[in-house]
């Protein structure tokens, strides 16, 4: 076996498709967000404004989160030292957990060193404490979800995205007596359409089913304490299960679930994910709960979040730019090609200094490659009208490229 051959052909292959991915070499600067400097391959940079990051609120940037964090590292040194069983349980963390399941109503929250890991290891291990479950799963879930579905090994079904018809004719169809999970996201983020929660809720109700919502890209944003869209519905008693991440809006690293104390405490004596890993660090679990607890009391920052990605779609649209349907913080352009996505976006860092990267298959299904958009309440009307007239200038030079038949 020629290992090194195997790899590059692995590779070759999403590069033939257009989609190999390139990371942008990034220096941010300290109470500049969202301006940086990008460094180039050959080591020469230029100074640029990141329009696709998930700190939606700059909060990594907040100065409440910042000397947090900084005074936790000189209170406690770095690495927790050890997993949550063993050693690595800090006040820190017992008061972010706190913190978490007063934002949500709940009973108890559990950390966990990510949002993903959260959803993988609380996902899986539900088959194991409810034997005989099944799990509806929506098809855009977030391939975390995906992997702890699949990894648990029981019965799934998938419904249609947000479509509450198909998920009701799969309820149906399941024995009434099996123990039942409906999974499902609130912000789709890469569409930023948002679920029917309180129709979801219903259906779960009707048929004797627990809820399992992720409100990744709504934490911190929506709701009058940020607690994410069942809140902002007034569903969030209704939610079994609230998964979210500290990595997002809320500037830091990390996630989490919050729900009843008999739910949280089985995952946290079966779930492998959350036993056999070394605690978050407590600076990273006391910048979390700053920004937990600022964002609690400061609605007025998602109401200006709100008016940005607003107002950028509404110069998109006067600008006769394909901007998708988007009825969240979440502002998605249509390319629908790989190759094409990529070279705007090129184009834009290199010509323009505007960072947006291409989202493309397998984050998005193949032919609906687009540029993703998070305008943050620290991007300036003169920084969209820039960014609205370098993409009016692209779209043209690329209509011109597609008519010549260069890129069809
Ligand atoms: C980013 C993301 C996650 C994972 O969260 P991390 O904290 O970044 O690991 C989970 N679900 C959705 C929908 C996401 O977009």
């Amino acid at each position: 076996m020629d290992y090194k051959a195997a790899f590059r052909t692995a590779v070759e292959q999403v590069r033939s498709e257009g989609r190999y991915r390139v990371f942008a070499d990034l220096k941010r600067h300290r109470g500049a967000f969202p301006r940086a400097t990008w460094t180039r391959d050959d080591g020469s940079s230029k100074d640029i404004i990141v329009w696709c990051s998930n700190d939606y609120l700059g909060q990594g940037q907040n100065p409440v989160v910042l000397d947090a964090m900084h005074a936790a590292i000189d209170a406690n040194g770095s690495g927790s030292g050890g997993t949550r069983n063993i050693s690595g349980t800090t006040h820190h963390h017992v008061e972010l957990e706190r913190e978490l399941a007063d934002l949500h109503g709940k009973d108890a929250a559990l950390l966990f060193t990510s949002g993903y890991v959260a959803n993988e290891a609380t996902l899986s291990i539900l088959y194991k404490v409810l034997p005989g479950l099944i799990v509806f799963s929506d098809e855009l879930n977030h391939a975390s979800m995906i992997a702890g579905i699949r990894n648990g090994g029981g019965a799934r079904h998938i419904f249609r995205h947000n479509d509450l018809e198909h998920l009701e004719s799969l309820l149906i169809d399941a024995p009434a007596d099996a123990p039942k999970l409906i999974a499902f996201e609130s912000v789709y983020s890469m569409d930023g359409d948002i679920a029917d929660l309180a129709g979801t809720v219903a259906l779960a109700k009707k048929y004797n089913a627990i809820t399992y919502l992720d409100e990744v890209h709504a934490v911190g944003l929506y709701g009058q304490r940020g607690a994410g869209v069942a809140e902002r519905d007034g569903v969030m008693n209704d939610i079994d299960i609230i998964e979210g991440t500290l990595g997002k809006a809320f500037g830091v690293m990390g996630g989490y679930i919050a729900g009843d104390i008999e739910m949280v405490d089985a995952i946290r004596s079966f779930a492998s994910g959350f036993i056999f890993t070394t605690s978050l660090p407590p600076a990273l679990t006391a910048g979390a709960a700053a920004s937990v607890r600022w964002l609690k009391q400061h609605p007025e920052v998602r109401d200006i979040h709100q008016e940005r990605a607003e107002t950028l779609k509404q110069m998109f649209r006067d600008a006769g730019l394909p901007v998708m349907p988007s009825v969240s913080h979440i502002v998605p352009v249509m390319v629908g090609d790989p190759v094409h996505c990529k070279m705007v976006s090129d184009m834009l860092l290199e010509d323009h200094g505007i960072y947006v990267q291409p989202i493309n298959y397998p984050t998005v299904p193949r032919g609906t490659e687009r540029l993703r958009f998070t305008p943050t309440p620290f991007h300036t009307d003169e920084m969209m009208r820039d960014l609205v007239r370098a993409m009016e200038k692209l779209w043209a030079h690329c209509n011109i490229a597609r008519l010549g038949g260069v890129a069809a």
